[in-house]
């Protein structure tokens, strides 16, 4: 029987094999309202996952969750300039609430400094309630016109910390960490992402903010995509909302700010850093299900062989699903479990058992070989380290194989359009370069030092811009 492609090949069209990929694996479905999206078990397992993990990091730097409403007085975006510029076109305002029109509209957050920055002006009173370092889970709302699944939805679900402190150093210094020690910890040990962390320019930089910090992964077409942020908001927030304190020299001051966040988008990221053309393959850090044991058949003996094996590796501290549904034929299941991207797959047929081994197929390099069934709770383990640890490295290598070093905007665009990215020395390409670049859906995704660092001002000498399409 010849092999039919489940998937659109990436290098046919990369969108619709995302597209593919989402449906197939079961990772979500349109909403019926454009721009929506319903995340089905599978998807939402990752996200589940993802959240466990990022919560655990976020917890340990100090920071404690809390629970702010969904609805925002329009007014208080009103506050800070820059904010209601940068957000209004994406806005949606409820107008009308218990069959009346409302006497002040509101608006669904977009994010929530304004009301954020409300309550604390009401906590902090003096310098001994500073740091007020505060996370929350929650979704938020930007009509965006050009939605994709995960990448850009209307709605979605995050994460976002907003903190306050009585320094610029501090809140600077806490940005930093987040960005450093959060975000890309978290993405490089647990999501073997690759990514450039960096700043950005003031033409992309968040509505409100004196500076962005972001993290961008090349994709497997060699797009960017920006995987989170940290934003140091300055004073500009309390200045608006007059969230001050009182100093330890008896004066009244303006608390310094940060905000940051991630999101559903990091599920979207996954699939298009990883995947390949017989669909995911997740990170097995990650994975809810790390190997799925499969009965090929469903004969007494079989059965109770994939059973033995899934409780053995259980105990093993592996995740395990036993799969044995086999009134579904076991190609279809396999192809199912390989579309899903569970890193390891043990298969367990009446051959197997006479042998006394399990067939271990491997997602991420590929390949299948026979294993003497006692020798896998300690072989898969090793396994598992070792294929989580080549995710990265191939993400790695695609980003060095696919940047080039240029010297003008006009061979940074054809870089960027050709499907890679360009490296140009900021002083070389300025905001002119980058309105150009704009001009060609091209963009700067961050600016870097000579050494790769974070810079501390966009116009530092030797700056490096990252240029890139872009999600
Ligand atoms: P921001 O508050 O604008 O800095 O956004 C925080 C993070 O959310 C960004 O770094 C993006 O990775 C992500 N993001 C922004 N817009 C969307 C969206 N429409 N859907 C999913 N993720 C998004």
């Amino acid at each position: 029987m010849a092999k039919t492609p489940v998937l659109t090949p990436r290098a046919e069209d990369f969108p619709r094999w995302y597209q593919d990929v989402i449906n197939k694996a079961e990772l979500a479905d349109n909403g019926p309202v454009r721009g929506t999206m319903v995340i089905r078990p599978y998807g939402y397992g990752l996200w589940e996952r993802m959240q466990q993990d990022m919560d655990a990091r976020i917890k340990a730097v100090g920071v404690q969750n809390a629970y702010f409403p969904l609805f925002i007085p329009q007014s208080y975006l009103a506050k800070e300039a820059d904010h209601v510029e940068g957000f209004a076109p994406e806005l949606a305002v409820v107008t009308h609430g218990g069959g009346k029109e409302l006497e002040e509209p509101v608006v669904v957050r977009p994010t929530s400094e304004t009301i954020v920055n409300e309550y604390f002006s009401k906590w902090v009173q003096s310098y001994r309630d500073l740091p007020l370092l505060i996370n929350q889970w929650a979704n938020v709302v930007r009509w965006e016109l050009r939605p994709r699944l995960f990448l850009r939805t209307t709605e979605f679900l995050w994460q976002e910390g907003h903190t306050a402190h009585a320094s610029y150093e501090d809140a600077r210094d806490f940005a930093a960490r987040i960005h450093r020690e959060v975000y890309a910890r978290f993405m490089e040990d647990v999501l073997a992402m690759d990514m450039v962390l960096g700043r950005k320019t003031a033409r992309e930089r968040f509505a409100g903010a004196l500076n962005t910090l972001t993290l961008e992964g090349m994709m497997g077409d060699g797009k960017a995509l920006q995987l989170g942020t940290s934003h140091e908001l300055g004073q500009n927030f309390a200045r608006a909302f007059h969230t001050s304190y009182l100093s330890k020299d008896g004066e009244q001051e303006l608390v310094w700010q940060t905000s940051w966040g991630s999101t559903t988008r990091m599920v979207g990221a996954l699939v298009m850093m990883h995947g390949d053309d017989n669909g995911l393959r997740i990170p097995p850090r990650l994975a809810p299900i790390q190997v799925v044991v499969l009965a090929i058949k469903g004969d007494d003996a079989v059965l109770a062989k994939v059973r033995e094996i899934g409780e053995l590796l259980t105990a093993a501290g592996v995740r395990v699903h036993v799969d044995d549904r086999t009134d579904t034929p076991f190609g279809r299941r396999a192809v199912d479990w390989e579309l899903k991207g569970v890193p390891i797959r043990v298969e367990v047929g009446p051959r197997d058992l006479e042998g006394g081994t399990a067939m271990v197929a491997r997602r991420i390099p590929g390949g299948k070989e026979p294993v003497r069934a006692e020798l896998l709770p300690e072989l898969l383990p090793k396994v598992l380290e070792e294929d989580q640890a080549l995710l990265l490295r191939q993400a790695r290598e695609r980003r060095k194989a696919r940047t080039t070093e240029v010297a003008t905007m006009e061979e940074a665009a054809e870089a960027a359009t050709a499907g890679g990215w360009a490296r140009i020395r900021w002083a070389d390409l300025g905001p002119e370069g980058e309105a150009a670049l704009a001009e060609r859906s091209v963009s700067v995704r961050c600016l870097i030092t000579e050494d790769g660092a974070v810079p501390d001002a966009d116009d530092a000498p030797g700056n490096v811009a990252i240029v890139a399409r872009a999600y």
